[in-house]
């Protein structure tokens, strides 16, 4: 996309009004994506002028989640409110009156909701009715003189196509008789998101704009602007929506979890969560079904030729599949060192770090998430009630069974403690075992366990111990 020669610069443009979304941080990657592949500049610009939707703490949130998701930006960060107060719109807005291009407007709330309500009934867009674009100079200065509120409206060109050439939608063709007037500064003196949008991206030498599909419509009235200004607009590029699982609704929270921060708070691995989004809407295409990719692969393959129009589902299966696919590849000690918080505040009443450990390490590789951490195998520290229909192999007797039973007690009890270990077990039992596996290794890991679906008898022998599993075995002999 960037065959010209100048440098490019993207930036993240994120309003502080809660919680990040998925969707920006899907945004901020392909920005910071794109940047990175084309050696380009990334701005972090925080688009706070709309006060009545700032959210406490909301930068602070984004700020940690740039830097825990290894995005950073090379400049700012920039806040439009300070920019407000250095009067850097105000400027430009004058520069649009001065040249016709925007009128001031007095119309109170009142008068608007009307127009609105009359608009509807009759069945037309909501659009203002351009009341006070007939306000002579002088009305307007003894108006404003009168300390009257107004606001400064965009006098949007009427009869015209505007064409967007969107890098990922192709050309959007939109009417401006579609467009409303649109307020570029509020009663307050604070610009709008249009305005300050457009003014910034234009001073900062903003080449390509990524943002969410839900803002083409606002697009046209952008480019507007650059036109009145005379500016060269930016390249767009509009992402697919996030839609749900099944790929038919935008995605909503009643749906599931949209915030970055509560992916985290679940255990998600940083890496399989930027893996996931990163995949959301866009992927290398070649007959390539890889589908692990680290930071440094994403920058050298990211294409925004290959971001999709479709919607893209947001399906947590297929994150907890990346996700253990990463735990797979980790070090066991940090796996540990990571996982032991989940286990201990899924099952506070365990308290011996030895067998929480031990049972973290049999969970590991088939681990999709921290927060499942002891979930599956709670038989291993609590106790059992046993079914002798479970114990049987196939189609064996309970004779069969209780000698199966009676052959493992005895290989197990001359094991010394101190040879108590995984690898031990593993390969002791297995030579036991012989070519005919089921048949001893069943009886035994439904002794242990009580389950029909369980990790290996070796293995849960090594979590459990030998008294433990001596007695377990001992009680299902006697059920036979
Ligand atoms: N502040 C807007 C947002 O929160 C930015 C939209 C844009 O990138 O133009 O998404």
């Amino acid at each position: 996309m960037n065959t010209e020669s100048e440098k490019v610069v993207v930036r993240y443009a994120p309003s502080p009004t809660g919680l990040m979304h998925i969707g920006t941080l899907r945004t901020m990657l392909y920005d910071y994506l794109f940047a990175k592949h084309n050696n380009g500049k990334v701005i972090l610009r925080v688009e706070d002028t709309d006060k009545s939707r700032e959210v406490e703490g909301s930068y602070e949130n984004l700020e940690r989640l740039i830097e825990w998701a290894g995005i950073p930006y090379d400049e700012g960060p920039i806040f439009q409110s300070d920019r407000v107060k250095e009067g850097v719109y105000r400027k430009y807005v004058d520069i649009l009156l001065k040249n016709g291009d925007a009128y001031h407007c007095f119309c109170t709330r009142e008068r608007l909701d009307e127009m609105r309500k009359k608009q509807q009934a009759q069945k037309v867009p909501p659009m203002y009715d351009r009341k006070c674009i007939s306000l002579s100079k002088e009305e307007v200065s003894r108006r404003i003189e009168d300390g009257e509120e107004y606001v400064i409206r965009f006098l949007v060109p009427k009869d015209k196509d505007i064409e967007i050439k969107d890098a990922v939608r192709g050309k959007i063709v939109i009417n401006t008789n579609t467009v409303d007037d649109q307020v570029l500064m509020k009663s307050d003196g604070f610009p709008t998101y249009h305005l300050a949008n457009v003014v910034d991206d234009h001073e900062m030498g903003v080449t390509h704009v990524f943002r969410g599909e839900e803002w083409v419509t606002s697009t046209p009235k952008h480019i507007l602007l650059y036109n009145a200004f005379k500016w060269k607009a930016p390249k767009f590029a509009h992402l697919p929506l996030l839609l749900n699982a099944d790929g038919k609704k935008k995605l909503s929270k009643r749906q599931g979890d949209v915030a970055v921060e509560d992916f985290i708070q679940k255990g998600y691995l940083k890496n399989a969560l930027i893996n996931f989004i990163a995949l959301l809407g866009w992927n290398p295409g070649g007959g390539d079904t890889k589908e692990i990719f680290s930071m440094e692969e994403l920058i050298e393959k990211f294409d925004l030729k290959k971001v999709h129009k479709a919607g893209a589902a947001v399906d947590i299966k297929r994150l907890n599949w990346m996700n253990s696919q990463y735990i797979k590849k980790m070090d066991t000690q940090e796996f540990i060192i990571q996982a032991m918080p989940h286990f201990k505040s899924n099952f506070p009443d365990l308290k011996d770090e030895e067998v929480i450990k031990k049972i973290l390490v049999i969970e590991k590789d088939r681990m999709e998430v921290y927060n499942q951490a002891g979930k599956e195998n709670t038989f291993l520290f609590n106790s059992i009630s046993l079914d002798k229909e479970l114990l049987i192999w196939k189609d064996a007797s309970l004779t069969d069974t209780k000698k199966q039973l009676e052959r493992a007690l005895q290989v197990l009890e001359k094991i010394d403690e101190t040879n108590w270990e995984r690898e031990f077990l593993n390969k002791l039992l297995l030579s036991e075992a012989g070519d005919n596996k089921g048949e001893f290794l069943w009886p035994l890991r439904a002794a242990l366990t009580g389950q029909k679906y369980s990790p290996s008898p070796m293995d849960c022998a090594w979590v459990l111990g030998k008294k433990e599993s001596l007695n377990r075995i001992k009680k299902a002999i006697k059920l036979c």
